[in-house]
């Protein structure tokens, strides 16, 4: 389908044919008419695959074409688990609103508080922001919901977790239900019917689905290496990051203090890195965020703070230092890569405290998962044997083979003036002290950047 078969005014039409592309993806396709027509909406397809428009054409069309309820309250409401991602949605936003005369408001955890008072105060058309912050504007009477319209949930599984329920709670107390219409997206919502509080936000909701979570990312070349410590991974990293091209890379790991640390490390290796987590000044975050995305760093070290719906065109490559605790967020992070229809890898790092991670996903997803060997850093770890199984099968795993990289390995695009040579690399990395953050206190998961709570 092309936008201009959507039946949406034309000041819209217009902006969207500012975009590059003309055809509508699938989730579009299916999820726009369904939320023209008010209906309370599940919706999900792969990463990438364009659910912030999905979410943003029907929620502009919608304040064109309805009455308002309220000429002061904000008629639609946007939240997103991560201070970074909301600024990423109001971005699209406002470029969708181009000579559009309506007001929106970024309210985001962090920021000056009173900034956001005046803001809310100019009685914007559309506010999109994180949980708590909005909860703090809804309790100090900064911002009435009594007009509300259109509440979306991006990444809504991540907004049902456990941390944002009483915001969401509240939330939904402020904006009456009845007349109300709630739509949630995500690439991961097998989980969400059964969650009692979706039933409590929405209405009879349509379930639309595009693809399974678990199915195979045609677009993302995905490769597991085994390690067996801290130093191997290290190694490992040294040599991906000095022998794959890239444009960019975002590498995950599971504390804020393991991505401080990589951070430094890989600079030591001559890699333009940069790290990010929750830990920080959010107006240091916004310069990293607004750095990287200009392409003034290689490497993205970071932790699930930044796993959730990041939209940078040029990362070609994903790397899990650490695995993951949980399958669907292994989805998202490697969904950073192999948006829009363009070609990525992701290669995940598995030592003995990500074995358990490993097997969960293996036995999430549906495709094989291969063991691939580096050339010289082949390690002894091969998983650990599975419980009430003979030792033939300890080698990895059953479902598990292991290839060896061979020189024709398809490689990611080319990131130019990045590699520093051997010396740089490798080498430079051997020299370092051994620092075990495999033994390291794991912070609580919550806490270790998965989302911004305020
Ligand atoms: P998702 O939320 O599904 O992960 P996004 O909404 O972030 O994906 O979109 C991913 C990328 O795809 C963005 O860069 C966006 O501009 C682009 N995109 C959106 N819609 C289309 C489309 N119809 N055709 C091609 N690219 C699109
Ligand atoms: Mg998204």
């Amino acid at each position: 389908m092309k936008f201009t078969d959507l039946p949406l005014d034309h000041r819209l039409q217009k902006s969207l044919q500012a975009k590059t592309f003309t055809d509508t993806t699938e989730i579009q396709t299916l999820a726009i008419p369904h939320a023209l027509y008010g209906k309370d909406l599940i919706a999900s397809s792969k990463t990438g695959s364009g659910k912030t428009l999905a979410f943003l054409i029907p929620a502009i069309q919608r304040v064109i074409k309805q009455k308002p309820l309220s000429k002061r309250d904000p008629r639609v409401l946007i939240l997103a688990p991560t201070r970074e991602l909301a600024k990423q949605v109001f971005g699209e936003l406002k470029k969708l609103l181009q000579g559009l005369p309506y007001k929106c408001a970024l309210i985001l955890g962090g920021e000056n508080y009173n900034d956001q008072v005046k803001a809310l105060g100019r009685h914007p058309c559309f506010v999109i922001g994180t949980a708590g912050r909005i909860a703090d504007h809804l309790k100090d009477k900064s911002l009435f919901l009594n007009g509300l319209e259109l509440l979306i949930l991006d990444e809504a599984d991540r907004m049902l977790d456990l941390g944002f329920s009483d915001q969401l709670n509240l939330i939904h107390g402020y904006a009456d239900p009845r007349k109300r219409q709630t739509m949630m997206f995500s690439a991961t919502m097998d989980n969400v019917q059964l969650h009692a509080l979706t039933q409590r936000l929405m209405r009879q909701p349509e379930r639309i689905k595009v693809g399974e979570a678990y199915a195979q990312h045609e677009e993302i070349e995905q490769s597991f290496y085994l390690a067996d410590h801290l130093d191997h991974k290290q190694a490992l990293l040294a040599a991906m990051l000095e022998n794959l091209t890239y444009q960019q890379a975002i590498i995950f790991t599971a504390t804020r203090n393991d991505a401080e640390r990589l951070t430094e490390l890989t600079k030591t290796w001559g890699i333009e890195s940069v790290g990010l987590h929750g830990d920080m000044k959010q107006s240091q975050r916004s310069m990293i965020m607004s750095e990287f995305s200009r392409n003034r760093y290689a490497c993205l070290i970071t932790t699930d703070v930044a796993s959730r719906g990041l939209d940078l065109s040029k990362i070609s490559l994903v790397i899990n230092f650490d695995m993951p605790k949980h399958s669907d967020e292994y989805i998202h992070r490697v969904g950073r890569t192999g948006r829009a229809g363009n070609h990525g890898s992701a290669i995940s790092l598995i030592g003995p405290k990500d074995w358990n991670s490993f097997t969960q996903l293996k036995s999430f997803l549906t495709h094989e998962l291969e063991f691939s060997i580096w050339p010289e850093l082949e390690g002894k770890f091969k998983g650990f044997r599975p419980r009430n199984k003979p030792a033939k099968s300890s080698q990895a795993d059953d479902k598990s083979t292991t290839k060896q990289r061979s020189s024709n390995h398809k490689k990611p695009v080319k990131r130019v003036n990045t590699m520093q040579g051997k010396e740089a690399g490798f080498g430079a990395m051997r020299k370092k002290p051994r620092v075990s953050s495999e033994v390291e206190e794991k912070q609580n998961p919550w806490l270790s950047g998965k989302q911004d709570s305020d």
